[in-house]
């Protein structure tokens, strides 16, 4: 049935990223489901898929960026669409606003943190802005200090204090810095700075959060950025990804799993950005066969450096593989961390598939490959204690050691009842009266308001 219209329209805008779509396709559901109409401005690349989403309206701009052109460098990919992308926005949403019929008023715009001109043009057009944040509010308050922490001489880190605390960003460990800043050092700085200040010109913020997983960040939030935060849960709960995926997911994973035990499988998967060398990848591959454990591994093509798809792996490796396991291309994700076979998750600890694993309840064995997955994997392992952390060790014997450990020692068991603690938790905020409830409501009333 249709929803009733509140004779309101919502411009969505975001960045061409997986991880960045799915959020704001599931945002666009709730707020639609609250009676708003959606149009979704997009860039070419990586264009969602329309025709998965009729109740949408969906406007393509140009990006400038050639078919050609390697997007694997995502700081690179950000900067030129960054640049690219502006003139042709602003002129798709000035003709927006002008269309905008007295019966359906265009409220606001919300688009993506990481874009950095979206603020002024919005302003420019007498438009309010909100600001989509997809990372843990904890990473995003670290924003403004990173340039800082990254010029306090903690790098190179000594083995005597790799597992210290950052003083300025607990519980981030030392060692986890290099990975945070990559190679991009203080050519970030312009960028954070830009984030920082649109944000705070903006008329307020959402995380797919909650303050079962975050109060005192949320607090912070508020009290650094100066503007309403809508804490709204983890997106998941009311609106599956799995419709804006961006790639073929393989349907056979649901039906093989249907074949396994409960809480027997690892599903194993790294996400849409990080990759991987061809040794990480054997590593890995002998890992698993060697835990005797059944698995699902989603193996990007592309994501192997140097190789199609999993031809490194010899005939042998691949017979003694398929005993144990199966291996895909893409996954719905969502479905399968439902599945009551899984048990356990290798995860790179993307924001959306850390929160996917905690509304599922499956507790995760960590590989974070870079920038926020750092510290989301830290709060996994040492402050939810709902995960093992691998530190880094793409060898073998240790993917071999975690794998048993979680999915059939003693220690698991506990990791396993923790998980489902938490799983309770983040439930009761985004059922009816819960924080991440109100806090739906609460942003729904502030945009009718703007
Ligand atoms: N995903 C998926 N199938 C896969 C792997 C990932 O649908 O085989 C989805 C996953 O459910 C999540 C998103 O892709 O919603 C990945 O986002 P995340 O923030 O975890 O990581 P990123 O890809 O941005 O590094």
């Amino acid at each position: 049935m249709e929803e009733k219209r509140n004779g309101l329209r919502v411009i969505l805008f975001p960045l061409p990223l997986q991880g960045c779509i799915n959020p704001m396709i599931q945002l666009a559901n709730i707020l639609h489901s609250r009676g708003f109409s959606i149009t979704v401005i997009h860039t070419r690349f990586n264009a969602p898929k329309a025709s998965s989403h009729p109740l949408f309206t969906f406007l393509q701009i140009s990006d400038g960026l050639s078919e050609t052109q390697t997007k694997d460098d995502v700081m690179s990919l950000l900067a030129q669409i960054n640049i690219n992308a502006e003139s042709p926005f602003r002129d798709c949403l000035r003709e927006l606003l002008l269309e905008s019929k007295e019966s359906e008023r265009v409220s606001c715009l919300i688009d993506d943190c990481g874009w950095l001109f979206t603020q002024t043009v919005a302003e420019s057009l007498n438009l309010p802005r909100l600001v989509l944040c997809t990372f843990k509010a904890t990473f995003f308050n670290a924003y403004p200090s990173l340039p800082l922490i990254r010029t306090k001489g903690y790098l190179p880190v000594s083995d005597s204090e790799a597992e210290d605390s950052v003083p300025e960003f607990p519980p981030l460990q030392k060692r986890d810095l290099s990975k945070v800043f990559g190679e991009f050092g203080e050519k970030l700085d312009p960028f954070l700075h830009a984030v920082v200040e649109t944000t705070m010109s903006s008329s307020g913020l959402i995380f797919m959060s909650c303050e079962e997983l975050e109060k005192d960040s949320l607090t912070i939030a508020n009290e650094i950025f100066e503007v309403p935060i809508f804490a709204i849960g983890p997106f998941h709960s009311y609106f599956s990804a799995s419709s804006s995926s961006l790639f073929t997911q393989d349907e056979t994973c649901i039906p093989w799993l249907g074949n396994q035990k409960d809480k027997s499988v690892i599903y194993v998967s790294l996400g849409s950005v990080v990759n991987i060398t061809e040794t990480e990848f054997l590593e890995i591959a002998c890992g698993l066969s060697n835990s005797k454990q059944s698995f699902l591994w989603v193996v990007r093509p592309g994501s192997v450096l140097g190789a199609k798809w999993i031809e490194p792996l010899s005939e042998g490796l691949v017979r003694s593989l398929e005993e144990k396991g199966k291996i895909v291309k893409w996954a719905p994700q969502q479905e399968v961390l439902a599945h009551r076979a899984i048990g356990g998750f290798l995860t790179h600890n993307g924001w959306n598939s850390t929160l996917e694993s905690i509304c599922e309840g499956v507790p995760m064995i960590c590989l974070p490959g870079g920038w926020d997955q750092m510290l989301n994997s830290r709060f996994v392992s040492d402050i939810w204690k709902v995960g093992i952390h691998l530190e880094g060790r793409i060898e073998q014997k240790e993917i071999e050691k975690a794998v048993r450990m979680l999915m059939e020692e003693n220690e698991g068991e506990k990791i396993r009842e923790r998980m489902k603690v938490l799983k309770d938790e983040v439930e009761k905020s985004v059922k009816l009266g819960g924080s991440s409830f109100q806090s739906i409501e609460t942003l729904a009333n502030h945009i009718l308001l703007l």
